[in-house]
């Protein structure tokens, strides 16, 4: 029963996988249709049945991933998350952005949120520019718009550009970060959700939180869409 469970779900995804490179490929396909299933639906671009099966993290995995500083992810960094995030870092993204923040927004991590404001993880100017947008940014806008939160100015945290992360071990993701985010004076006193799209070693969510801190933010809390640690 186990295997045939496991066979039927690897099938499901394939399919789900199949239609989703289908509505990539047709833009403005996937309005109209559930984008994983293509069931008709009002509403969003996924149907209340894919809602359910995405990679949720539970209740108790929306906590605290590590002990040092308080940070939470609504989704496991797998299918069809891993894929809508990719997705979301292409122009015809936005709308995909927008419906993770608001799944976000609806998912809250369990830790008391009153009174913070939202702030994006920044990306460097020139990876800005080349691709128009930044996608943390538009799921904190999400997240605030959705948990009635202040959504503070871009501006207010900077970062240099750096090497791509991913081509980097543990170690070399902090060297390479050190002093690439600058935080403004504006966040003084203040308590800040930090927003971003994926959770890898959390190097880049220690080196902005620092920065935060070190211009006298009161509070930092990260939350990124999906984390790769298992859970
Ligand atoms: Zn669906």
């Amino acid at each position: 029963m186990e295997i045939f469970r496991r066979w039927w779900s690897r099938l499901w995804d394939g399919l789900k996988l199949d239609n989703w490179r289908k509505s990539v490929r047709s833009p403005g396909a996937g309005f109209g249709r559930c984008l994983l299933c293509l069931e008709p639906i009002a509403a969003r671009l996924i149907c209340a049945g894919c809602e359910r099966d995405l990679p949720w993290r539970g209740s108790q995995n929306r906590g605290a991933i590590g002990s040092a500083a308080p940070r939470f992810a609504t989704f496991s960094y797998a299918f069809p998350i891993r894929q809508l995030i990719a997705q979301a870092k292409f122009s015809d993204g936005v709308g995909i952005a927008s419906l993770l923040g608001q799944l976000m927004a609806e998912n809250p991590p369990e830790t008391d949120l009153a009174g913070f404001v939202v702030c994006a993880l920044p990306i460097a100017y020139a990876r800005h520019v080349q691709r128009g947008y930044n996608q943390a940014w538009l799921l904190a806008q999400a997240v605030a718009r959705g948990l009635g939160l202040v959504l503070l100015p871009a501006p207010v945290l900077r970062r240099t550009h750096t090497r791509p992360q991913r081509e980097l071990g543990r170690r070399a993701r902090y060297r390479n970060l050190r002093g690439a985010f600058r935080a403004s004076p504006a966040v003084a006193g203040q308590r800040i959700l930090l927003i971003d799209d994926v959770l890898t070693t959390g190097a880049t969510f220690h080196c902005a939180t620092r920065a935060l801190l070190r211009a006298g933010a009161a509070q930092v809390v990260a939350w990124a869409c999906a984390s790769v640690e298992a859970g």
